[in-house]
């Protein structure tokens, strides 16, 4: 029996204790991993009653399993949602939860921001499943001339990858609730610990739980949160795409998540150290940064996040080889994709998360050749500074 959490336990202590069971005389204080795909039957009877579907006893790993029952419990409880359910990546919990609503003749609208494989899944996959995809910048302007008898769905992603533009949240679900849409949002940069979207009124909450869900860039996975019916139909899509996670990243999900508050509270108290820096650097173009006043999204990201979150951007005067030459300089940062690690971590996301888009779609992304994505890690960050300044010399 999995010990009820308590509706006063905060983030820190849910990320710990929800979906644990009681520990009794001798039981294991971490999780055990139940590396099993498949699960017995104690007769036909109890086996005729799970095909009825009456009964929820778990019989293959791609349709649930104890140890990925425990990471969904913990993020169900972060997310403030009725049920959670976890995924092989973030790509798997975005396709699955998109088509869980979507089928052919059906439109969606979508912010233009995205992370570049949730765009190019909107741009090269889904019109060949005869899904239209109508795209509106962050701000969210048009759209109520965008929907049809035919929309279904409002996808945002909030703070924007890589650029760090902020979607007003509560307009999006008013927007959403207006036209009987069903809104969803991509919540992997901001977490849990700095924003709930299921308590600002989304119905889907997604992640790629490869980032600081997990923490120490060692696995692939994902999670979306919602009310029960909707995680069940989600679920159901998982099934039948194959998308489901397996035990052994599902223990380590859990192991992150059981750190994830103070990562994160770290993560941002150092992005605003290295974003102060960078704003008063004379090599320094601009600063993405929303903990900045100089963020045009500064207001509202203070509106709907409790901080502003370990990711930011830059643009380097000098364009792309300064970029490159800057990038190439720095020792503690890895150059590597990816985000929500210890380790701090740059990126140029024309080669990375942007590629293969051309000059239009990087310039509605808001990606120029000299921009540069940092994530930063868990080091000193005085370090990190000192790390920047001289690559910057
Ligand atoms: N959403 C965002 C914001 C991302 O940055 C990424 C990956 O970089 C994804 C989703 C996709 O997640 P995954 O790589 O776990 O499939």
């Amino acid at each position: 029996m999995p010990k009820k959490p308590s509706p006063r336990w905060s983030d820190a202590t849910l990320a710990i204790h929800s979906g644990e069971p009681k520990h009794g005389r001798n039981a294991p204080v971490t999780e055990p991993i139940v590396r099993s795909s498949n699960f017995t039957f104690a007769s036909t009877a109890e086996m005729k009653r799970w095909a009825e579907g009456k009964s929820k006893a778990y019989i293959y790993t791609r349709f649930g399993n104890p140890t990925l029952a425990v990471a969904e419990a913990k993020m169900a409880d972060l997310e403030n949602g009725e049920a959670a359910l976890v995924t092989a990546s973030g790509s798997a919990a975005i396709s699955s939860a998109l088509l869980s609503v979507l089928q052919a003749g059906d439109e969606l609208i979508s912010t233009r921001q995205l992370y570049g494989g949730s765009y190019r899944l909107m741009r090269d996959v889904l019109p060949r499943m005869g899904i239209r995809v109508h795209y509106v910048d962050a701000n969210l302007d048009g759209v109520d001339s965008l929907v049809s008898a035919m929309t279904r769905a409002l996808y945002v992603e909030s703070p924007t990858n890589p650029t760090l533009g902020i979607v007003d949240l509560r307009k999006a679900v008013a927007l959403a609730r207006k036209h009987k849409l069903v809104s969803l949002i991509d919540n992997t940069f901001a977490t849990p610990i700095l924003q709930k979207p299921l308590k600002m009124g989304f119905d889907l909450v997604l992640h790629s739980a490869t980032k600081y869900l997990a923490g120490h860039s060692d696995i692939i996975a994902g999670v979306v949160a919602g009310n029960w019916e909707r995680i069940a139909k989600v679920r159901e899509m998982m099934v039948f795409l194959g998308g489901s996670m397996d035990p052994d990243p599902a223990y380590l999900l859990i192991r992150g998540l059981k750190t994830l508050e103070i990562r994160v509270r770290r993560q941002c108290e150092s992005a605003m150290a290295v974003a102060r820096f960078l704003e008063g650097h004379p090599k320094v173009d601009r600063v993405h940064y929303p903990g900045l006043p100089s963020h045009p999204d500064h207001r509202l990201a203070k509106r709907q996040m409790t901080e502003f979150g370990g990711m930011l951007a830059f643009d380097i005067k000098g364009g792309l080889p300064a970029a490159r030459r800057f990038c190439d300089k720095c020792q503690i940062f890895l150059l590597a994709a990816s985000l929500g690690g210890v380790e701090s971590l740059i990126v140029l996301p024309i080669y990375t998360s942007h590629y293969r888009m051309n000059t239009v779609e990087l310039s509605a992304a808001g990606v120029g050749p000299g921009s540069v994505r940092m994530s930063i890690g868990l080091e000193d960050p005085q370090d990190l500074i000192a790390d920047l300044n001289t690559a910057l010399s």
